[in-house]
Parts: structure tokens; sequence; C-alpha cells
């Protein structure tokens, strides 16, 4: 089935595959990921103290939640809501922090995900389909290079951004800054949690959360002819900021909401929610708003018609009608 019009941003040829590719070690990516993760098992230890541990909380919060989840994922990705520029680069530059790539590489890394996991097949790397440490070496070292990838096309709003392409190119120097302002302030236990620590448990964790959410947990929809389905991963709703309810995700790509159920928390939503009754988030795009799909179907009765959505006027958290 070919749903590649769900993911415009790539460009299909005759030959274009998602399976057919090779695996490789990737020499910048393994090593800035295994030097922060080293640093921090090691200067973690030696360096602790509780406010360097406050650094780390709230800065991963800060950008996981506004950078990763609302500034990369729900606008620069998929557009599920508009604001003002200065609020998407801001959310867009704290999503660069959380140390996984520049805007072009995010962007790129999710379409093609998306892309290959709405194929009948795709290749093992871009569904999670290794075993556990198999799937942690591949993610976190390795980069596939499919022998026939389709063409990334990205939107001239992004490609013609000057300051999207000096993120890109900065992405790793970005860190720089903030380790010289909390060298100044706490020394190197707030450099060790409040940039290697937090980059090591971000990286870890979105790797975890990926392995899981196409393996195992809890679904309420079924896409027909798909590589691989979305699980929901409630344990950790909390801490992914909401990006935990992926069988969601996978029905409702385009929503700015994730946890779409009364039971489902979704912080990242509850964020965007305010912002929207303040006035600096309009155009909010909810499942409701999105076209039909006629390969979902809904697995049990926790899934409602679309047209039981409500929309709230001032804060109240956006459901499903249950
Ligand atoms: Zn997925
Ligand atoms: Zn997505």
């Amino acid at each position: 089935m070919d749903t590649n019009n769900e993911t415009p941003r790539m460009q299909e040829s005759i030959l274009t595959n998602a399976e057919d590719g090779v695996v490789r070690w990737s020499p910048v990516k393994s090593i800035w990921y295994l030097g922060h993760l080293i640093v921090a098992i090691i200067g973690g230890c030696l360096f602790f103290n509780w406010s360097a541990f406050l650094v780390f909380v709230i800065l991963t919060a800060l950008t996981l939640c506004l950078g990763h989840s609302l500034g990369m994922h729900r606008r620069l990705i998929h557009n599920s809501y508009e604001c003002p520029k200065w609020m998407e680069y801001l959310f867009v530059y704290l999503g660069v922090l959380v140390g996984m790539a520049g805007p072009f590489g995010m962007v790129q890394q999710h379409d093609l995900r998306d892309w290959a996991q709405r194929k009948n097949k795709c290749h093992r790397y871009l569904r999670h389909g290794e075993g556990f440490l198999r799937d942690g070496w591949w993610q976190l070292n390795c980069d596939l290079e499919l022998r026939h990838p389709p063409t990334f096309v990205i939107e001239k709003r992004i490609e013609k951004d000057g300051v999207y392409h000096f993120m890109e190119k900065t992405w790793m120097l970005q860190q720089l800054p903030w380790v010289a302002v909390f060298f100044y302030f706490g020394g190197m236990p707030w450099v060790i949690w409040g940039v290697s620590a937090r980059i090591a448990v971000s990286v870890t964790g979105h790797w975890l959360i990926g392995y899981f959410a196409h393996n195992q947990g809890q679904r309420d929809w079924h896409i027909i002819g798909s590589a691989v389905q979305g699980h929901n991963v409630p344990f950790a709703a909390y801490l992914t900021m909401g990006e935990s309810w992926h069988n969601n995700h996978h029905a409702y790509p385009g929503s700015a909401i994730l946890g779409i159920y009364h039971h489902q928390p979704d912080p990242g939503w509850w964020v965007l929610n305010r912002l929207m009754n303040i006035g600096l988030v309009w155009n909010v795009k909810l499942p409701k708003d999105l076209p039909n799909r006629p390969e979902l179907t809904c697995l049990n009765n926790n899934g409602l018609e679309k047209g039981s959505i409500r929309i709230p006027k001032r804060c109240v958290f956006l459901r499903f009608l249950t």
C-alpha cells in the first residue's frame, strides 16, 4: 500500500526500496554517544552533588518537552500547530540541545522511519526489528545505508532558513556555551550532569522508548499493511512528555495531542494547551482535523468515532470523550 502522500518529504523513484540496505558503524555518531556515556558514568559518580543533579533534571525536562517533543517533533516535523517564529526557533534550539542531531537531521531521520514503516516491508533497522542489544548497538552507534533510498526534499520554509542551517552545522558545538556557563556557576559537577549525563540519558532513553514502542505494549489502533505497528509505553508517559503514546502517533501522526484518552497523560500537550489559551499557539491539529485513513482500524471499544472530540475554550485538557 503506497501512502507516501503522507510523508511528502520522501520522494520515491521506481527503484526506491525500504528494505535493501546495510548497517554501518558511524564513527562520529558512536564517538559522540559513547563519549558522553562514559563521561556520564565515570564523571557522574566522581562529581556528583545535588545542585548538579537539579540542573540535570531541569534542563533534561525543558529540552525534552519544549525542545524535542514540541519543537522538533510536533512543530518542525509534523506541523501540528503554528506559533510565532521566535518561539519556533527557541523550541527547535532546545531540541538541538538534546544532542541527537540538527533540525535537518532530525526531520530526515524521523521521516525516513515514518516513510519506511508505512510500507509492507522495511529494513529491521527502521522497524527496531532486531534483538534488544543488537538494536541498541545499531541505533546508537550505526547508520543504515539503503541501496536505493528515497530522495529527501524538505519544504522551502525550512530549506531556505539560515537559522536552521546554522543550527545544523553547529549542533554538536551548541553544547559549548552551556559548558562555559555551567563551569562558571557550578564547576565540573554541573558540566558533567548538565551536559554529558543529560545527553547520555536523553539519547539512550529515546532509543529505549523507540525499541519498546515498536515491539510490545498496548494498542488501540492497527494500521493495515504497515511493516510495523506502534505500541503505547504507558510507564514512560511523563518521562517522554507524552511521546510514548506511540500507538496513537502511528494512528494520527499529524495530531498535536498524543495522549488522546483521559487516562493518557501528555505533558507536552498540557504545555501546548496553555500556550494556545494565551494566544501563543494556534491552528492546532487534532485527530478530527486529519484526513481519513482507510488503512486505520480500531482494535477495541476505546477507539471512538472522530466526531466525538471536544475542543476546550480555556484551560481544559482536551481528550476524546469516553
Ligand atoms: Zn513509530
Ligand atoms: Zn512523528
